[in-house]
């Protein structure tokens, strides 16, 4: 079959334009200017027209996705901004709603052969403010974030703005869904992931060019620019951008996950954890906040992962395998 994926320059959709095409199917990747897609074609010239690209400048218009959603028989929607760099709350908040929308508007129209859409939500959808450590499943819905945003709009911390363009986006995935369900001949299935890291697949020449969570990452781990205290502040889960590849696709596969929200976490992290496992692995590279003991530290978010298990049963890339690949590549790439 042919599988659409949105956003097919992003750190996670390249592993997953990757994963879809190892796997046989084709693949119709969407991206905003022609220029974006120069270095996918390169990276997938050996799977021929399997693999295609169409350019889709504005992802929030009406009809932005009627002719990209044609012929195909399944849609992954990815594109969404992830940044802590917006003023205004809109500037994550209208791509994202809009963008969900416009692909499932144009999906019932012109989507004759759509059989399931996957949208990449986030647990940024899911946790919420909480007094207490606690483990968040997916029955949980981030109400704070939005709420936030309402009431202080731009002086909103920008977590909170990020997070609510999460949530309102799947929201809105969701009551498409529910508002239209005597026409619509598909259905839904919503991967949220926790933080992902691990080594890049997209176009990247500088470090400075990561997308937001990676570039967190190497400047944490590699530029070592956090102190003991914030090495060892909060505490939630994250997973491998490889393992979210492989649910995006799974999610494809497996009968259950339609009308599912899915948590895929490989574990709990504080940021010392990645910092002990990369010193381990370069002795070169800071030894960080070494009174940290994961066994006795708290981690104030925890995911319920027992819905993952069942429907997907990922054994989950550890955060040591994770650490030594990236490592391995930012090594190759002469990043530190
Ligand atoms: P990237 O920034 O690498 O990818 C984002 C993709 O979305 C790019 O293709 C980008 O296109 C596109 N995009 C961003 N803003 C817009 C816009 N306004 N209009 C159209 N397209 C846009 O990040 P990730 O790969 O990390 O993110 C992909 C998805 O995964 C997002 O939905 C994100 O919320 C979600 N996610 C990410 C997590 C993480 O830790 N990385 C965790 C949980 C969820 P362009 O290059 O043209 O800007």
């Amino acid at each position: 079959g042919k599988v659409l994926v949105s956003g097919a320059n992003g750190y996670i959709a390249v592993w997953l334009v990757k994963k879809l095409l190892d796997e046989g199917y084709s693949v119709r990747g969407t991206v905003r200017s022609a220029s974006k897609g120069v270095y996918l074609s390169k990276i997938f010239a050996s799977y021929g027209d399997k693999f295609e690209l169409v350019v889709v400048e504005d992802i929030t218009k009406d009809g932005a996705f009627d002719e990209a959603v044609k012929g195909v028989d399944a849609i992954e929607h990815t594109a969404s901004p992830f940044h802590f760099k917006a003023d205004d709350p809109n500037e994550l908040i209208i791509p994202a709603i809009h963008g969900t929308r416009s692909i499932l508007v144009s999906a019932l129209k012109y989507g004759t052969n759509v059989k399931r859409v996957v949208i990449t939500s986030s647990c940024a959808a899911v946790l919420d403010n909480y007094p207490e450590p606690r483990t968040f499943s997916e029955k949980d819905w981030n109400e704070g974030s939005s709420r936030e945003v309402q009431e202080k709009g731009r002086e909103a911390a920008q977590p909170a703005k990020y997070r609510a363009s999460k949530t309102l986006a799947e929201r809105a995935a969701w009551d498409f869904i529910k508002e239209n369900k005597d026409q619509v001949k598909f259905d839904l299935a919503v991967i949220n992931p926790p933080f992902v890291y691990g080594p890049v697949l997209h176009e990247v020449d500088k470090p400075e060019d990561l997308n937001t969570s990676a570039a967190d990452w190497f400047t944490t781990i590699v530029k070592a620019t956090k102190d003991d205290a914030a090495l060892v502040a909060g505490g939630t889960e994250w997973v491998d951008v490889r393992d979210v590849a492989l649910a995006h696709v799974l999610a494809l596969q497996k009968e259950e996950a339609g009308g599912e929200r899915i948590i895929v976490s490989s574990g709990k992290w504080v940021w010392q954890d990645w910092v002990a496992a990369a010193h381990k692995i370069d002795p070169t590279l800071s030894a960080g906040n070494t009174a940290h003991d994961p066994a006795t530290a708290v981690y104030r978010i925890r995911y319920d992962v027992s819905k993952a298990a069942r429907i997907f049963g990922i054994k989950y890339i550890t955060l040591e395998q994770t650490t030594k690949d990236t490592l391995a590549q930012y090594k190759e790439k002469g990043w530190y």
